[in-house]
């Protein structure tokens, strides 16, 4: 019998939340544990903060590069994010799916709202709730890697972020980290059993079905 389950459909996996309810730290943990799951490295226009590194968290890009690959359609999506533009490159996402792999989005509601509009089965939305917006604060200024001044602005925003959640079709608070990150990664794996996603299924329940025992 054939062991061979390679054709699906790649789930597109949206991380979305408020600035400093902890997205980008539980999503580098399942990109660490998961070897099949490619992470979109979005381009932007925002300055790097220490500890970033050029196009392994972004791509660092001038607004006139930016603009060029609105121009040229290179995004699956763009939004303006707290006063700076940020897109998902197309190119590497397509290669992923074309290859049945999944792509792993660290992005902002918007962007979350245009992948699901142009990719509604293959998108799933989870939105990261921080405990309270005290402690968002407390995580912005304890990560201190914002100007006191860029802080304030993503808090400001925060309330605008959460009004979204509704949209999503997950939603956890990010209060244990080991905790939510277990919710991150049961939502992940019952998401690539979807039996729509498994296209190799039919081949396989038919040689099952045909085996002689
Ligand atoms: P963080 O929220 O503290 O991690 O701050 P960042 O400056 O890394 O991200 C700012 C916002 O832009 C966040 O809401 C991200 O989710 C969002 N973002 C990052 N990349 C993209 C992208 O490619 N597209 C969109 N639409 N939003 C993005
Ligand atoms: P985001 O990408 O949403 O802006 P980060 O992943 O950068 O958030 O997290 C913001 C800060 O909060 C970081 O310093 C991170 O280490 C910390 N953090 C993340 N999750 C938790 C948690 N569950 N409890 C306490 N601190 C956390
Ligand atoms: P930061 O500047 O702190 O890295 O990110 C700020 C916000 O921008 C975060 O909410 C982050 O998820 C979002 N963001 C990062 N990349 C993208 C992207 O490619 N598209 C969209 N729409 N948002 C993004």
């Amino acid at each position: 019998m054939s062991n061979d389950r390679t054709p699906r459909r790649g789930v597109l996996l949206i991380v979305a939340s408020p600035s400093g309810a902890g997205k980008t730290s539980l999503c580098r943990r399942l990109m660490a544990d998961h070897g099949g799951l490619q992470l979109s490295v979005s381009m932007t226009t925002r300055g790097i903060r220490p500890g970033e590194v050029a196009d392994r968290d972004y791509h660092f890009v001038s607004p006139e590069t930016f603009q060029q690959g609105i121009d040229d359609n290179a995004f699956l999506e763009w939004a303006d994010v707290h006063g700076n533009r940020y897109g998902s490159p197309r190119a590497p996402i397509d290669k992923a799916l074309s290859e049945g792999r999944d792509v792993l989005f660290d992005i902002d509601w918007q962007g979350a709202a245009q992948i699901a509009e142009k990719c509604p089965e293959d998108a799933v939305r989870v939105f990261i709730l921080p405990p309270s917006l005290e402690e968002l604060r407390r995580r912005l200024v304890t990560r201190s890697q914002d100007a006191p001044e860029v802080i304030e602005r993503r808090i400001a925003n925060a309330k605008g972020e959460i009004e979204h959640c509704s949209e999503f079709d997950y939603v956890f608070v990010n209060d244990d980290f080991d905790r939510s990150y277990a919710e991150l990664a049961h939502i992940y794996h019952a998401e690539r059993s979807r039996r729509f996603r498994n296209i190799w299924v039919r081949g396989y329940q038919a040689s099952l079905l045909a085996e002689d025992v």
